[in-house]
């Protein structure tokens, strides 16, 4: 099972859970952020990472699109008046 990329909120969830092969990222960063988080994280799991972006230890790349469920954006929906 390859290693998959959450979000939740710190706290929530460990940083890495071993038994689901998740790493969870705090919400809100943006994808630069993220790829340096997840990069963190597997070079703690000594996963040798490349120069950029962030792979499974067996060689595939992390998806790191966030999955973050859409909030309602308000009253700036899909509306157009004129
Ligand atoms: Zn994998």
């Amino acid at each position: 099972m390859c290693i998959r990329v959450r979000f939740a909120p710190i706290g929530s969830a460990p940083v890495f859970d071993p038994a689901t092969q998740t790493i969870a990222l705090p919400p809100g960063l943006d994808r630069s952020h993220t790829v340096t988080a997840v990069r963190a994280v597997l070079a703690e799991l000594a996963i040798p990472q490349p120069q950029f972006g962030a792979l499974c230890y067996c060689g595939a790349s992390l998806d790191l699109s966030p999955r973050i469920p859409q909030q309602r954006t308000g009253e700036q929906a899909v509306t157009h008046g004129a």
